[in-house]
């Protein structure tokens, strides 16, 4: 059996290494290392596959956060409402930029910002809900939308992890995920669902006035050639990693399909297993599985984890310690957040291997070994 990875950017790339190679070529050949043809080819692709209206390519989906909250002018102080249960650069990029993190609890089945929540955390100092699409679950964005709209706040999708999913409205309208909000952030981090082989990312919105304050904020502030009428950064995609995004954003759906395969396969072998909750998914999203989590009860996910590892197989937790237990953090609060739905998900959960390149033998390896642990732990 091929070693079990998490992500098997090997044999991926093995697949598509002639088409790969030869774009990466053609760059070098160009020498439009940076703002070549293979970036504005990517942009205007992934326009496209997503359906919006602007697609700005970045350095990374941290940049692409902080760039969103620049140009939305938010002023130091003010609140923005986010997840605990997430990667740090969410809440990080906000801290940064002295505004304030405002951490609420996530919903138990989806594990995407809870609403209701939300709406409680309102205050006349909020400005802005950063969703994030964990795992590849979209939140649910219809209620959150109009919750935003009644209290005039702007809506930045945190879109790392779920490139490619789909939102359904009640009047059965879908739309891709990171397209909904104001503003969507991905990125294209090697091991996310449309990777480069460095960092990229990329930020998106469908309104015109937004996507030329991004671009700005982006390019040092720059409205024209030398003139810089706002404090910016310095955030772009280089061409070389467009140039493998470039082939990679066709075979996006296949390898979507492929996770989704084994998120079935292992929906199936694990649906009679007491300890075991499977990753739930909404009607309304079609999730992309760029984890999948299982949420493990009257066994210790630890022993679990390493139980796992003698046997070949890789598992991880996503996230241990959520950001309002973070010591970065401390000084928002702390641990004075009530967030019991995090903190029960932070002990509980651990993800177990899913990508594009996964084989029948590795498949069955990894449940056999889940349950051969499981079966020996009472319930
Ligand atoms: C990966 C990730 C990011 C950051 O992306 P980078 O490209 O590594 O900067 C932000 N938010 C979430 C939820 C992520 O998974």
């Amino acid at each position: 059996m091929v070693p079990i990875q998490m992500v098997d950017l090997k044999r991926q790339y093995t697949k598509i290494k002639s088409q790969v190679d030869a774009a990466i070529g053609e760059v070098l050949e160009s020498t439009a290392f940076i703002n070549g043809g293979a970036v504005q080819q990517f942009a205007g692709a992934l326009q496209s596959y997503l359906g919006a209206k602007h697609v700005i390519p970045c350095a990374n989906g941290t940049d692409a956060l902080q760039i969103a909250m620049m140009a939305l002018g938010l002023q130091p102080g003010d609140e923005v409402i986010t997840p605990s249960f997430t990667f740090i650069a969410t809440a990080e990029v906000i801290a940064l930029l002295h505004l304030k993190p405002v951490f609420v609890d996530v919903d138990p089945k989806t594990y995407c910002l809870d609403v209701a929540a939300v709406e409680k955390a309102i205050t006349p100092k909020t400005k802005a809900i950063v969703p994030v699409h964990l795992y590849g679950h979209v939140a649910d964005m219809e209620p959150l939308m109009a919750l935003a709209a009644k209290h005039n706040l702007f809506v930045v999708e945190d879109n790392a992890q779920a490139i490619g999913a789909d939102y359904t409205f009640a009047d059965g309208t879908k739309k891709k995920a990171g397209t909904i909000g104001h503003i969507g952030c991905t990125s294209f981090f090697p091991s996310k669902n449309l990777g480069c082989y460095g960092d990229g990312g990329a930020i998106f919105t469908n309104d015109d006035a937004i996507a030329a304050q991004l671009r700005m904020v982006a390019n040092h502030g720059q409205s024209a050639r030398y003139y810089h009428d706002v404090v910016g950064c310095n955030s772009r995609l280089d061409s070389v990693q467009a140039a493998v995004l470039n082939i990679k954003l066709p075979l996006l759906d296949e390898y979507i399909s492929a996770r989704r395969a084994v998120a079935d396969a292992y929906d199936a072998a694990f649906a009679d297993v007491p300890q075991i909750t499977t990753p739930y998914r909404a009607a309304n999203s079609y999730h992309v599985f760029h984890q999948y989590t299982l949420q493990i009860d009257g066994a210790d996910r630890n022993e679990l984890q390493q139980y796992l590892s003698t046997k070949g197989v890789p598992a991880m937790i996503y996230y241990p310690v959520p950001g309002h237990r973070q010591k970065m953090f401390e000084h928002f609060g702390g641990a004075s957040f009530n967030l019991p739905v995090t903190d029960n998900l932070t002990t509980k959960v651990i993800s177990l291997p899913i990508h594009t390149e996964m084989d029948a033998d590795q498949l069955e390896h990894i449940i056999q070994s889940v349950k051969s642990f499981l079966n020996n732990t009472p319930a």
